[in-house]
């Protein structure tokens, strides 16, 4: 099995081409085959510098390694493999030779029409509200008048010629049976008059001579795949298969664009998405493994992963979900590889966390509660600076924890810890003692929570008040409550 993905570096990694390389690389590696990535830059005008590296680059953060064609080596771009070039910009002449033996087989066509003439043949095909098509003018010409415009160095393109009467049908790995009239096809351009040919002879020259086995690509090629068999058919080589994986839509159904969402993953990286989430994330967009299973790891893809469970329909791009994949793959670290993580970005704000001792302690603390590693320093911002609650956050309507009762309530706090021995301060001691509190004052357990959280954090959403209350020590919960008392009596 040998699968590609041969994108155009056009710019940035969008997120559709990321789930046609996954689903390209998970195919090729359950196989025990091979994932080759080829570059497709004969649009030299829409070519972007830097887009190689920058494609590369994030098919390297999502974990998808090509085995053969290009890749970053050191930062660098290499080519590996015995198919190469896996550039196209550097496989011209074998386009020209292919191009060559269709013009000489009949099956291709040289076309002298000017630009200005195509552009107003579709006006006027538009307004007949028909489908924009070649008329055929040049195919009527006779050889010798074609080879006399070529000796004179006119400008020129090479057609396919379609043939009009034949219906080109091929079983699409996705799809099922597909069947396309010939007479719906147009003469697509295939060698374009500076010499360069068009994706549609050249990837159809790449695939045969880089073996390909499975051609899966994004729905947007289905219509022009019976051109691509034709081309197949005329050179006298056997085709691979075709899978053309859904389109990505907006929640709204509208087709996934940048004007309404972000569509490269380099902005998806630099949101702080786990690779592994967005992964994830990415694999299930169309593709349903049949099971309730909602999270995967690379190598489960890879033994789960397969085409015939993969949608028609166009997929729902729900940045929800994603939010949510982020969170189950956060709380799936281990506590010591998630304050690994964090750290260098705590650090950077608190310049202590990096000589504590305990950081880990506390990084377990916020570990169900972070979506980002960005949210973290602000939620241990209170072990490492004074919190500054004002009496709003304090006093709590919804916890019914009014300002006349503030008081009384943080009172009976600082008094009751106050009688905890240090060496008791333990999570459990400190919720039965607090339960007790409560009941004997026929307040809510909640009405004695949420002013000593507020009190210890400053901050309205953070981890329990046993477990701040816990790791801060007696001391400083003390000194905190003290503070808010000062705060209230102001
Ligand atoms: N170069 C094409 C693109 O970027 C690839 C299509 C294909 O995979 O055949 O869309």
């Amino acid at each position: 099995m040998r699968t590609r993905f041969a994108p155009s570096p056009t710019g940035y990694l969008h997120v559709g081409g990321l789930r046609t390389a996954l689903s390209a690389y998970l195919l090729a590696k359950q196989s025990k085959g091979t994932f080759v990535v080829r570059i497709e830059d004969t649009d030299q005008e829409r070519s972007v510098p830097g887009a190689v590296e920058n494609m590369l680059t994030a098919l390297h953060w999502a974990g998808i390694h090509p085995d053969e064609g290009v890749m970053l080596e050191k930062g660098l771009i290499t080519q590996k493999g015995a198919h190469g070039p896996y550039i196209q910009s550097e496989r011209l002449e074998l386009y020209r030779r292919s191009a060559q033996e269709l013009l000489k087989s009949g099956h291709a066509y040289a076309c002298f029409c000017s630009p200005e003439r195509l552009e107003k043949m579709r006006s006027e095909q538009e307004a007949r509200k028909q489908a924009p098509m070649y008329d055929r003018t040049c195919m009527k010409l006779k050889d010798e008048e074609v080879q006399r415009r070529i000796a004179a160095g006119e400008s020129h393109v090479l057609r396919l010629k379609v043939p009009r009467n034949e219906i080109i049908a091929y079983e699409d790995e996705i799809r099922g049976p597909m069947s396309f009239q010939g007479h719906t096809i147009d003469d697509q351009v295939l060698l374009k008059s500076d010499g360069f040919p068009t994706y549609h002879l050249a990837h159809v020259v790449d695939d045969h001579f880089m073996d390909i086995s499975v051609v899966i690509r994004g729905e947007e090629w289905l219509s022009s795949t019976p051109k691509h068999l034709l081309l197949f058919q005329y050179l006298g080589w056997k085709p691979p298969c075709y899978a053309h994986v859904p389109l990505l839509l907006n929640k709204d159904r509208t087709k996934l664009s940048k004007r309404n969402s972000a569509v490269s993953v380099e902005e998806y990286i630099a949101k702080g998405y786990l690779p592994e989430a967005f992964l994830n994330f990415i694999a299930l967009l169309g593709w349903n493994p049949g099971t309730t299973q909602e999270i995967f790891t690379l190598g489960e893809l890879i033994e789960t992963f397969s085409l015939e469970r993969m949608q028609k329909a166009g997929a729902i791009f729900d940045t929800e979900k994603l939010d949510w994949l982020q969170g189950q793959w956060i709380r799936k670290l281990s506590a010591p590889e998630f304050a690994k993580r964090i750290l260098p970005i705590v650090a950077e704000r608190f310049s202590p966390a990096s000589r504590d001792k305990n950081f880990e302690a506390k990084a377990k603390l916020i570990q169900e509660r972070v979506t980002f590693f960005s949210e973290a320093p602000s939620l241990l911002s209170f072990f490492y600076e004074e919190p500054a609650p004002s009496i709003d956050l304090l006093a709590n309507a919804k916890q019914k924890v009014s300002r006349e009762i503030l008081p009384k309530i943080l009172e009976g706090l600082s008094s009751t810890l106050e009688s905890i021995l240090t060496d008791e301060w333990t999570e459990s001691i400190l919720a039965e003692t607090l339960k007790k509190l409560a009941e004997e004052n026929g307040w809510k357990i909640g009405q004695v929570l949420w002013p000593l959280r507020a009190a210890l954090t400053g901050l309205p959403y953070s981890p329990g008040a046993y477990e701040v209350a816990a790791a801060l020590g007696k001391d400083v919960t003390i000194a905190r409550l003290e503070a808010a008392k000062q705060l209230i009596t102001q």
